[in-house]
């Protein structure tokens, strides 16, 4: 990828090179830092993108070849991965973790069809019930 500044100043510093014009005996003893600055700045914003276009496609990888059809299993665009010396890396993931049934559950208890329901009704004669059953008439 480009940017249409970063493709002005590669055709400036490309120009310069073409013609020489640095090496004129009218330019000897300027400073010329911001040149070799702007190369520099250049060099490490390409080095950057080919890193970027390497990490996305990880993840995609990532994500084609572990668990492609899982609502339970995601990957953010910007997943760390922890790459080492071994064949391949590790990717930063969220895995979605049930607490139905256990001591984290968020649900609660009709008191009159004992299903588990996200949320409850609570009765004047202090039954909580599911909504089916509070649409079914009782309490
Ligand atoms: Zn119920």
């Amino acid at each position: 990828m480009s940017t249409p500044s970063n493709d002005k100043l590669r055709a400036l510093l490309n120009w310069i090179d073409a013609t020489g014009i640095v090496k004129q005996p009218a330019f000897a003893g300027m400073n010329i830092q911001p040149l070799i600055d702007a190369r520099e700045f250049l060099e490490r914003y390409d080095e950057n993108q080919g890193d970027e276009a390497r990490r996305k496609a990880i993840i995609e990888l990532a994500r084609n070849e572990v668990h492609p059809c899982s609502d339970d299993f995601n990957i953010d665009n910007n997943a760390e991965l922890s790459e080492g010396d071994d064949n391949g890396t590790w990717v930063s993931a969220w895995v979605w973790v049930s607490f139905a049934g256990t001591p984290f559950d968020k649900d609660s208890t009709c008191s009159d069809c004992g299903d588990k329901v996200p949320s409850i009704i609570g009765c004047p004669d202090g039954a909580e019930i599911c909504q089916a059953c509070f649409d079914a008439g009782r309490h």
